[in-house]
């Protein structure tokens, strides 16, 4: 988890942020299975779709760049 599966550009701000929402998560799902398998499963497909989109508006360098861009579904991330 973390910087070792998925670095990110600069331009976001959210390494250091992505990293904690993985521990939350992956700390949630192996408390909440039985077994790692179905834990790790549920945390990897709950967490790409969430990453993917973060390193892609890095990559990108197009965090914030208008004026009416709707920053919640960022900041309000319950994980
Ligand atoms: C200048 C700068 C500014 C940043 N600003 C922000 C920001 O404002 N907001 C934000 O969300 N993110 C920010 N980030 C990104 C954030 O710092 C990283 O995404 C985050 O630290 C990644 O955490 P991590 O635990 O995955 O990895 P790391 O913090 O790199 O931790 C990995 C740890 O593993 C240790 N390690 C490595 N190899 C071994 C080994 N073989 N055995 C034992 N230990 C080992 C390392 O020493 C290190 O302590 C910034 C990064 C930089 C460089």
């Amino acid at each position: 988890m973390g910087d070792a599966c998925h670095a990110m550009r600069p331009y976001m701000a959210a390494g250091g942020a992505m990293a904690i929402e993985d521990a939350a998560v992956l700390s949630r799902c192996i408390a909440g299975f039985d077994d790692l398998r179905t834990a790790f499963s549920v945390y990897e497909a709950t967490r790409i779709p969430r990453v993917g989109e973060v390193q892609r508006i890095s990559i990108a360098n197009s965090w914030m760049h208008g004026p009416t861009e709707d920053v919640d579904w960022f900041f309000d991330y319950d994980a």
